[in-house]
């Protein structure tokens, strides 16, 4: 073909495809409720055409480097051709079936395959559909753990968690939750949790505040006597949406000596920990003690199917072998244990321990390491935190720090401009990527996190 002809073909081309993606974001606009998302006021989405790798491509023309995994999903890239082929494969063959009275390999081989690599006193998966369901999940069978056991006047009836907490967005994982402006509208339908006031510390080996640390354990202590506590939920030293908050690895080990001397169920929610992000592959694994009950989601599958995952111990299913039919644990979803989703969990299973992903996540926890060194002396900078692959660095504002501190509105746009993905939390701004990422681009994050002009 004649080059000009070639030329006049592409143009047209690009022009058909900006008019599509015009008409397309204009249904969007019409149609389409976005997440977290203002009705009025917000920015146009960028349509994303496709993703690969580290990379999502926009319909006009951008390639943007995806520094948090997607919302904190995607461990090994995007369209993994690994995942893609097992999803595929699946599909086939079988692309789901009633999850009572009937089961399927992918979910069999999944289940067997974790309890392998959780704390060995994790036995049993319960399936769900996300990070949310899995905390009700826990959280009911927590409760229905005592109820089956000392009947519907037991005293266990109070949920302790710790200030900051993010659960999810369902109404017991609400409940659970720090309340903030977010939830307000839903305030008094959440039900009584007690929050224990958590002192963060810079990393998680670091010892707290011993006053605080002693404000911490005392109130846990005089909750725990009253042997009303059914359970204690938490996210193990690092929690996410607070804003990558650290605490430490000692206090939690004894919080959960704590619970279980007093026979507190306690709930470990990694839903974003787990899968590798603080370098071990569950947080749990830095604890003394094991918690009763995990909950998964979020890298499960990768991050290219939803599914979600609650295990337990031996002594929670004690409560639940029973031949009374009331003592069943009557929770259930359409789609529980979905065999596409599962075989992507298996797919990223496979991925997840493959020496090349063990040694990516320790490449991007030493270059976090440096990055953190390096960034710490600017005067911009309060805080530098650095976990696994999880960095976070904290910037000096005149206000406080908060998801809805404005600085987030500038810094998001301020990173898009540069084709990187990053969604600050008020004044803090974290890196979670995928474990493919390469060192040229996790040295152009920290290159745009290094110049920010606040
Ligand atoms: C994201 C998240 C949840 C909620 O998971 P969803 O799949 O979004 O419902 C719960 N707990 C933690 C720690 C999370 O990061």
């Amino acid at each position: 073909m004649p080059v000009y002809l070639a030329a006049y073909f592409l143009e047209n081309y690009l022009f058909m495809e900006k008019s599509n993606a015009a008409a397309l974001l204009a249904q969007d606009a019409q149609a389409v409720w976005h997440p977290f998302t203002p009705l009025v006021g917000s920015a146009q989405p960028l349509l994303v055409t496709h993703a690969q790798g580290a990379y999502l491509y926009t319909s006009d023309g951008r390639q943007i480097i995806d520094a948090i995994g997607s919302w904190w999903v995607n461990l090994h890239g995007h369209s993994h051709p690994h995942i893609a082929q097992a999803v595929a494969r699946q599909a086939t063959q079988l692309e789901h079936v009633i999850f009572a009275g009937f089961t399927h390999e992918p979910a069999i081989s999944l289940a067997t395959r974790l309890l392998e690599v959780l704390p060995t006193n994790q036995k049993k998966i319960f399936y769900s559909d996300n990070g949310s369901t899995s905390i009700e999940v826990s959280l009911k069978m927590a409760m229905q753990y005592w109820y089956n056991q000392e009947g519907e006047n037991t005293r266990r009836r109070k949920v302790v968690a710790l200030e900051g907490a993010y659960h999810g967005d369902t109404f017991g994982a609400m409940s659970v939750g720090e309340r903030s402006p977010f939830n307000a509208p839903f305030a008094p339908f959440l039900f009584d949790v007690h929050f224990l006031p958590v002192p963060y510390t810079p990393d998680v080996f670091s010892a707290a505040d011993a006053t605080d640390t002693q404000a911490c354990l005392q109130a846990f202590t005089e909750l725990v006597q009253t042997q009303e506590v059914a359970a204690f939920i938490f996210e193990p030293l690092l929690q996410g949406t607070a804003g990558m908050k650290m605490f430490s690895r000692d206090l939690l080990n004894e919080l959960l000596a704590i619970a279980k001397k007093h026979d507190v169920l306690c709930i470990a929610d990694e839903i974003m920990t787990g899968f590798g992000r603080t370098g071990k592959l569950f947080a749990c694994e830095y604890l003394d003690v094991a918690p009763d009950m995990m909950c998964l989601s979020k890298g499960l599958t990768g991050g290219a199917l939803p599914l979600g995952i609650t295990t337990c111990t031996e002594k929670i299913m004690e409560a639940y072998r029973s031949y009374d039919l009331l003592k069943t644990f009557f929770h259930g979803h359409s789609f529980t244990a979905n065999p596409l989703a599962c075989a992507a969990a298996n797919a990223s299973l496979d991925l997840l321990l493959a020496p090349e992903s063990v040694a990516n996540r320790a490449r991007i926890a030493a270059k976090h390491r440096a990055f953190a060194e390096r960034i710490s002396t600017k005067s911009f900078v309060r805080q530098v935190r650095a976990l696994g692959v999880v960095l976070a660095v904290e910037f000096e504002t005149q206000t406080q720090t908060s998801y809805v501190n404005e600085a987030r509105h500038y810094l998001y746009q301020y990173f898009l401009d540069q084709d990187i993905l990053l969604r600050p939390l008020g004044n803090i701004v974290y890196i979670l990527p995928p474990y493919i990422i390469s060192d040229e681009d996790l040295e152009k994050v920290y290159q745009a996190i290094e110049q920010i002009k606040l």
